[in-house]
């Protein structure tokens, strides 16, 4: 991921993030940090860069020029349809023939912005690129932020004297969050906030401090005990220290258990509330709705057939999706809309015109839904794996997970790839056959080259990643075509228990929804 941090003060920015994991993360080259000093970009003889505001008032103003001009020497990334790159200037008065300046995030830190969170960061650490506006004085001339700014994002409520420790307590949040920026990648799971808990109590040596010990549970080495112990403290010091957040846990746990009379058709909407990905959107005792802002995906089931509330529910998706994109300036409403709901999981046949007519509106929906079956494994014990070879695959497999990952965006690919999602089996050494997990946790990428078929290993690999998903505390699942025979059977034959054809994906046109980008 590239940061490019717009400052007054680099040396500032610079400072305060090469130390330690975000430093190393930097040095690694899994972040690539550029600061900017607005100032080089003044055209005023003495360096100026802010001025008096107009209409009066106390305080300097940093003007729309310097900032402009430092904004377009780091956000300029130009795709031509001409072949002479020369003919492209990329600025915005609309003359350029066939030349497109790609909009990057471009995030002005200000008290008036969204509240950054943990969802919000985790929803950055997906982009390619951001770029990070701090001001300082007063703030910045409205008219600069108006032409570049995609996201306006707070820190708190409180006034900072400038931007720059809020992009970097932003950066530190996001970056930590990037793939391969922490050695162990359950640990950023497991923290605060991941499914509305804080985090556990925990303990190092010695065994006992000041006549005080460590918990006998924790020195067990009963690992069951052990996360019952955790979950337990967690739900604890949440309803003590932050009555909000256990509310909303205790919602979630409330609408899982509901769901778990209908948990083939559910399972989906379960995991991703237990997997601290989905939030409730809407529910009442008839409908449900959840989004899932990571995966940009929507989930909608009916307990009962209600219209009121089914509308209600569809409401509150698209509203989500919008605010989700509010901030996002210079696009059009599809576009941002487009680029924060990605696809919807709908339960129920009954919506579907209503669904699609919704979807429209919002233009997100390019595809008609297909009809799958879930399959999930619902029991403990691991599955038994055949195949001997089975192990993550990596950047050297890149090439060959592209050319298999048959109906899958090479982008989604690489991203699934440098998450550690993808597993190969190998014969000789080499990759025969792949499977993993998707962004919203259902397994899938299940691939085995035609030659070494009817051996499974397709098997062997789904197994794999079954055990995979079961050590890590999560229901196994995934999505089945309803017209799939063998697949279905493949399932059945591996112990997992599959819904009647019930489910409904809508899937927009990942190749518009997934740039989200525009031309300035
Ligand atoms: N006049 C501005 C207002 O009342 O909203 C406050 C300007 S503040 C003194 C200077 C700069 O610090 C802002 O332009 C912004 O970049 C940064 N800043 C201050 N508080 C912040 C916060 N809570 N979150 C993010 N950035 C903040």
């Amino acid at each position: 991921m590239k940061c490019k941090v717009l400052t007054l003060f680099p040396e500032m920015v610079r400072d305060g993030l090469t130390t330690s994991i975000i430093g190393r993360a930097v040095e690694n080259n899994f972040i690539e940090l550029e600061t900017v000093n607005i100032r080089d970009y003044t055209q005023d003889r003495h360096g100026k860069v802010d001025d008096y505001t107009y209409g009066g008032g106390a305080g300097m103003l940093m003007q729309a020029q310097p900032v402009y001009d430092a904004w377009r020497a780091v956000a300029e990334e130009r795709t031509c349809s001409e072949a002479n790159d020369s003919v492209c200037s990329g600025v915005s008065n609309g003359t350029d023939q066939g030349c497109q300046l790609k909009r990057p995030r471009t995030i002005y830190v200000t008290p008036q912005g969204r509240l950054f969170t943990q969802d919000y960061a985790a929803e950055l650490a997906q982009e390619e690129k951001l770029i990070f506006l701090c001001g300082h004085y007063e703030g910045i001339d409205q008219r600069v932020l108006d032409e570049v700014v995609t996201d306006y994002i707070s820190i708190g409520d409180y006034v900072l004297t400038g931007g720059e420790l809020a992009a970097m307590v932003m950066i530190d949040a996001i970056a930590r969050l990037v793939p391969g920026v922490l050695h162990n990648e359950e640990s950023a799971e497991t923290e605060s906030f991941h499914r509305h808990l804080l985090e556990y109590p925990q303990y190092s040596r010695p065994e006992e401090w000041m006549g005080k010990r460590v918990p006998e549970v924790l020195l067990s080495g009963d690992h069951r005990k052990i996360a019952a112990w955790r979950l337990e403290r967690s739900v604890e010091l949440t309803r003590d220290r932050r009555p909000e957040l256990y509310a909303r846990f205790a919602e979630q746990e409330h609408l899982i258990r509901k769901m778990t009379k209908n948990k083939r058709v559910c399972i989906h909407m379960m995991e991703s509330l237990h997997r601290g990905l989905g939030e409730i959107l809407y529910a009442d005792e008839n409908t449900v709705c959840i989004y899932d802002r990571h995966c940009k995906l929507g989930m909608l089931h009916a307990f009962t057939a209600d219209e009121a509330s089914m509308q209600q529910a569809l409401t509150a998706l698209s509203d989500a999706a919008l605010q989700q994109a509010s901030g996002r300036t210079g696009i059009s409403a599809a576009e941002r809309v487009r680029g924060t709901m990605c696809s919807i999981i709908c339960t129920d046949q009954v919506w579907l015109d209503q669904i699609r007519r919704e979807a429209e509106t919002l233009h997100l929906i390019c595809e008609a839904p297909v009809q799958y079956r879930q399959a999930c494994y619902t029991q403990n014990n691991p599955l038994r794996v055949r195949h001997k070879d089975i192990r993550p695959l990596t950047e050297e497999h890149h090439a060959w997970v592209i050319a298999h990952g048959t109906g899958e965006r090479p982008a989604y690919l690489a991203e699934r790839l440098a998450s550690g999602a993808l597993y190969g089996a190998f014969l000789e050494e080499r990759p025969v056959g792949m499977a993993g997990w998707h962004t919203d946790g259902s397994l899938g990428f299940l691939y085995v080259e035609e030659a070494f078929r009817r051996r499974r290993i397709g098997a062997s690999l789904e197994a794999f990643c079954i055990n995979r998903q079961l050590e890590a505390g999560y229901v196994p699942y995934m999505r089945v075509p309803a017209t799939d025979e063998p697949m279905i059977r493949m399932q059945e034959q591996l112990g997992l228990y599959l819904s009647e054809p019930g489910v409904w994906l809508f899937e927009s046109d990942y190749d518009t929804c997934a740039a989200d980008e525009t031309t300035v």
